[in-house]
């Protein structure tokens, strides 16, 4: 096991028992240095079946539980969680080639915090109404948890995803099989500890695997009753037409292609440090990231200008990982498809790479990249690149910045800056996104939801919708 790995058992959790995956070794890396860390067995298909069954025979038992009980064993995971704080940073770090500090500091608290919203937010669910609709009879809502939960989760975040995920489900009175990304597995091997520790046998059960094997394995499992997924567009597509055969509810949080616009009227100074913090952030591993930006004409040249020397005071790839402010990409293979981006914007002849562009080290780092002078059409504009790498598109007072932005196949998040407050609401009102910030950017909290329109799914993490996301209305009426 790489060095700076803290001692970890590798075991799944199926039920209360760990064991070892019985199929294909799948390797994990250290981002930072491309090391081999260790070689993870995935599970086979009985193991997944084990899975399934555990949390079925858990449901009924827990699915009864009053909301205090559960809420007061989520709170117990929080404080586990912000007691083992520095482990789960030290793991989070080196499988995703993050930076210690931003682990510490930004992602550790935030999952933290998730877990005791949703253990607060569990006691609020209500139904919303109870009557006389029919002379005689009383009617009431009722909000029930679904079942078995197949949960997968992508390697971005992923504690961070493990929180956005469960909290809601489990708190909801579900039962969940969850399986990481076959590339960062390791937190989620850690908390499993503290779940076999927390909670009743069988209530989370933590699966390996690839996605093609065990994560299709769980997509198809006639024992799942809702698969909730947070990956790439395709995948959510494959999630759809498993679902299809067995009419499984689906909830998809899939990627996303940040518009930012900014007006000639702006707060420059503060637009450019914002997307220096929130384009590049997690190296811009992050559906929300702030990657794609329209700039008014009259602003355009001085702010690719500041743009780019702020880009260049990005630190990353420091021998110091305190140092850095954005760490390495996920893989050789990101790595190589981000370069290829930019490479095949670099050949047009409107585009200029005003800074970035390359790569350097052993690990899989991506130098912070501006594209200068890309146009609507251009594939560095429209698709998702992953990385670190903005582009800038220019509007003139005939061009209209809001059509441009909600001109894509995504729909996750959006931003709008000026200081007019009615261009403000007026684009806020018009934007097909999420969500849209006004004067910022990336801004998260667990009490507002979070999910896209359009191919970047639906279904909302965070806030109450998650709650009721995770949980089936139902209507009870009583003859008097
Ligand atoms: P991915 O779709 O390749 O993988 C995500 C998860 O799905 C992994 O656990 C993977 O094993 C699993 N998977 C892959 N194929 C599968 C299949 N056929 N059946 C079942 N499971 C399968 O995505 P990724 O590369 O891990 O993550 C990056 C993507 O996730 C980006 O597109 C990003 O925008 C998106 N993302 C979205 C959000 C959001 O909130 N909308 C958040 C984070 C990441």
């Amino acid at each position: 096991m790489g060095e700076f790995v803290v001692d970890l058992d590798t075991d799944m959790l199926i039920g209360t028992g760990f064991e070892a995956g019985t199929e294909t070794e799948e390797p994990i890396y250290a981002p930072r240095t491309g090391e081999l860390l260790l070689d993870l067995p995935e599970a086979s298909s009985a193991q997944v079946d084990a899975a399934v069954a555990a949390a079925a025979r858990a449901f009924p038992a827990w699915s009864r539980t009053v909301p205090a009980e559960r809420s007061a064993l989520m709170l117990t995971i929080a404080d586990r969680i912000e007691a083992a704080a520095e482990d789960f940073a030290t793991l989070e770090a080196s499988n995703c080639g993050k930076p210690i500090n931003a682990v510490r500091e930004d992602e550790i608290p935030a999952v933290v915090d998730c877990w005791r919203y949703f253990a607060g937010a569990v006691r609020c669910i209500s139904g919303a109404a109870a009557g006389e609709y029919m002379e005689g009879f009383t009617s009431m809502i009722r909000r029930d948890p679904i079942g078995v939960i197949g949960s997968i989760a992508p390697w971005n975040y992923p504690l961070m995803m493990m929180a956005w995920k469960l909290a809601p489900a489990i708190g909801a009175g579900n039962t969940v099989v969850f399986k990481p990304s076959e590339q960062t597995p390791l937190s989620a091997l850690k908390l499993a500890k503290i779940f076999a520790d927390v909670l009743p046998e069988g209530v989370v059960n933590v699966v390996l695997g690839r996605g093609e094997t065990v994560g299709n394995a769980l997509i198809n499992h006639p024992g799942v009753s809702m698969v909730s997924i947070t990956g790439d567009v395709a995948t959510g597509k494959k999630v759809l037409s498993a679902a299809a055969k067995s009419v499984k509810r689906t909830h998809l949080e899939l990627g996303g292609k940040a518009p930012v616009i900014v007006h000639d009227d702006a707060d420059l100074a503060a637009a450019v440090e914002a997307i220096k913090l929130f384009g590049y952030y997690n190296a811009g591993q992050d559906c929300t990231a702030a990657c794609r930006i329209y700039v008014a004409d009259k602003v355009h040249d001085a702010f690719v200008a500041d743009l780019t020397a702020a880009v260049q005071s990005i630190r990353y790839a420091r021998e110091d990982d305190t140092e850095n402010d954005i760490g390495a990409l996920i893989s050789r293979r990101q790595q190589a498809r981000v370069a290829s981006f930019v490479e095949r914007a670099a050949e047009l002849p409107h585009v200029e790479i005003t800074t970035g562009g390359d790569h350097d080290g052993a690990g899989y780092f991506y130098r912070p990249t501006l594209v200068a002078g890309a146009l609507q059409s251009d594939e560095i504009v429209r698709r998702e690149v992953f990385g670190p790498v903005v582009s800038v598109t220019r509007f003139g007072t005939d061009d209209d910045p809001v059509a441009w932005a909600n001109d894509s196949d995504y729909g996750l998040a959006s931003s709008v800056w000026t200081k007019d407050v009615s261009r403000a609401m007026a684009a806020a009102a018009t934007l097909q996104y999420g969500c849209t910030w006004v004067n910022t950017h990336f801004m998260l909290v667990n009490e507002m939801p979070h999910g896209g329109l359009k191919q970047s799914g639906y279904g909302k993490d965070l806030s109450g919708y998650a709650l009721e996301d995770y949980t089936a209305i139902r209507h009870v009426m009583i003859a008097h």
